[in-house]
């Protein structure tokens, strides 16, 4: 289904959260399953504009990219497309906590190899779930989950919590599923629809299944 002349939004890739000048606190997403997506959704014909944390990887042809670092800065770009979007596919593995108070020096050695210090963090901002309290009738938000344990259950609310309209649920517990590799194995929710459970498929056959449902959702 061709999705030509609508603008969507993807985010993707880690986010790193400086703890001082060399050191972060970062995750292990290499964006692979948010450019599978942004591809697939250009190749239909959407006007698709990455928001990407570090990674090692390309733009897809046709697709704008904008670099992010921190939560922080993804938000901000975020919520700045977010009014002119018709839909947006959260795929990022945002850091749910950040340093409180970055070091703007390195953070020298004790002198006490017994002396332990401690970092405070703090949360960021749920982009995802910003965008939910500010969609419009018409708007298509999507989200992945990822978890460990009661995963249809926790899916299922976090739609509800951060007002989506579509959740991909990715599971640690199946190989070949996840963070880094060419596959995933993911079963979709959307309201009012029987869940979708796809075999372990490519990423980019998995982005063509996802884009799929959200060309039906779109209309
Ligand atoms: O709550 P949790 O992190 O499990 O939710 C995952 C979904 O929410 C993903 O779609 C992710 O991109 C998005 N998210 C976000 N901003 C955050 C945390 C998660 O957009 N701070």
């Amino acid at each position: 289904m061709r999705l030509s002349g609508k603008k969507f939004l993807v985010t993707a890739g880690p986010t790193v959260e400086a703890i001082d000048p060399v050191r972060f606190i970062s995750n292990h997403s290499t964006g692979k399953m948010g450019y599978a997506i942004a591809a697939e959704l250009a190749s239909r014909g959407a006007e698709v504009t990455l928001v990407s944390g570090p990674t090692n990887l390309a733009a897809p042809e046709g697709v704008g990219r904008i670099d992010v670092v921190s939560a922080e800065d993804m938000f901000l770009a975020v919520a700045g497309l977010w009014p002119s979007m018709d839909g947006a596919v959260m795929c990022a593995a945002v850091a749910d906590y950040t340093p409180a108070e970055p070091s703007d020096k390195k953070i020298k050695k004790g002198a006490n190899p017994d002396y332990e210090i401690a970092l405070k963090l703090r949360p960021t901002k749920d982009i995802a779930a910003e965008l939910g309290r500010t969609k419009r009738t018409g708007q298509i938000l999507v989200g992945f989950a990822l978890e460990t344990d009661d995963e249809q259950a926790n899916a299922m609310s976090k739609m509800a919590r951060k007002n989506l309209d579509i959740i991909v649920l990715n599971s640690l517990r199946d190989s070949g599923a996840g963070f880094g590799g060419d596959t995933n194995r993911v079963t979709i929710f959307a309201a009012n629809a029987p869940a979708q459970s796809l075999p372990l498929l490519s990423k980019s056959e998995t982005a063509a299944r996802i884009v799929d449902r959200i060309a039906v959702a779109i209309g």
